[in-house]
């Protein structure tokens, strides 16, 4: 059975607006970030954080269940409707956060149980209190960290994990600022012509982009508390965890294909995907491939993969040794598919 699946691609956007991350929920407005080129000197650019990437890959899963192939699979109130209160249920008309048990949550959502989810809880504030240096700052710390651990007791930490998409390493980066107007149907305003007509800037970015993700299937359904105990999965193979296992992977085309980010709805990148390296394994968790940022990032995956893991690659590169070639990117989604149907199988 599949147990573990990494992701590293390389794609081309051209005029996009993915990284304006003030539209997306309650994500910072982060546009350029620093880095390293592979020289060591500094180099700007645009880059998309990883939140949003994670926020894309739900609402791929979202459309999937809620419009899609993956009707059966459950949500709660809140990952049903893209809100970010998790678990959520409908309380007197109200989506309110529900503090439950994991194996409840996990029960009733396949975003609680995939993209995981922290209750706040009263302890919570109480953790964060008083910055100010104290004599004993250890002892000081220690009882913040108690006190922590009682007030995030309900928390589930996330199975699909994500880098921040950024620009390939010699490639170059461009922006470029863009005027719009958006223009008032309403002829008597109240702040008169001048008014109708709003003008504002945007800025668009291009490049050839990578980013990583790793997505821990073994762990979906899985309560972490109940590890001990012959059944330690809320959702099993019979009742449902297949079909989460499935959704989280075909999510991830959404992705590729540039779904990704703000301002879809009038600045679809122009997405050219150039490379896609699939690691997988059926015995145990998996290191993080190396980034395709990176030139040699592919023999260096391979190297650092370990025995009995299988790569799968589509792009341009010739044949690698180690790796087997694809000639459609449809064709890595169908055996990662195949690989969780096979549970039954070997059962
Ligand atoms: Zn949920």
């Amino acid at each position: 059975m599949l147990k573990f699946v990494t992701f590293a691609v390389k794609t081309q956007l051209n005029v996009h607006d993915l990284n304006n991350e003030a539209v997306a929920g309650n994500v910072m407005d982060i546009r350029m970030m620093e880095f390293l080129d592979e020289n060591g000197k500094r180099q700007e650019a645009p880059a998309v954080s990883g939140r949003m990437l994670k926020h894309w890959h739900y609402e791929a899963m979202r459309h999937l269940i809620n419009n899609g192939p993956y009707s059966a699979v459950k949500l709660c109130a809140g990952c049903r409707v893209g809100e970010p209160i998790r678990p959520g249920e409908i309380v007197n008309n109200n989506l309110t956060q529900v503090a439950k048990g994991e194996e409840d949550a996990i029960k009733s959502c396949a975003v609680c149980d995939i993209h995981g989810y922290l209750i706040a809880q009263e302890a919570k504030s109480e953790s964060e209190e008083g910055e100010e240096p104290t004599e004993d700052i250890q002892e000081e710390a220690r009882k913040k960290r108690k006190k922590r651990e009682v007030g995030v007791s309900a928390r589930r930490s996330s199975r699909a994990m994500f880098s921040w998409l950024m620009p390939v390493l010699g490639s170059e980066a461009l922006t470029r600022q863009v005027i719009h107007t958006r223009v008032s149907q309403q002829q008597s305003m109240s702040g008169g012509e001048d008014k109708a007509q709003m003008i504002f800037n945007k800025s668009y970015a291009s490049g050839i982009y990578a980013f990583v993700s790793a997505l821990d299937v073994e762990r979906i359904g899985l309560v972490e508390l109940k590890l001990g105990a012959s059944n330690h999965y809320a959702v099993d193979d019979n009742n449902g965890r297949k079909d989460r296992i499935k959704v989280a992977i075909e999510a991830y085309r959404y992705l590729i294909s540039g779904q990704m980010g703000a301002s879809l709805s009038h600045a679809i990148p122009h997405m050219k995907p150039l490379e896609l390296v699939v690691a997988y394994s059926v015995s145990g968790p998996l290191p993080f491939p190396v980034s395709p940022m990176y030139q040699d990032y592919l023999s260096q995956t391979l190297g650092l993969m370990p025995e009995g893991t299988t790569l799968l690659y589509w792009g341009e590169e010739k044949e690698v040794p180690g790796v087997l070639k694809k000639a459609k990117i449809d064709e890595i989604f169908s055996e990662l598919i195949q690989k969780v149907d096979e549970v039954d199988e070997q059962k």
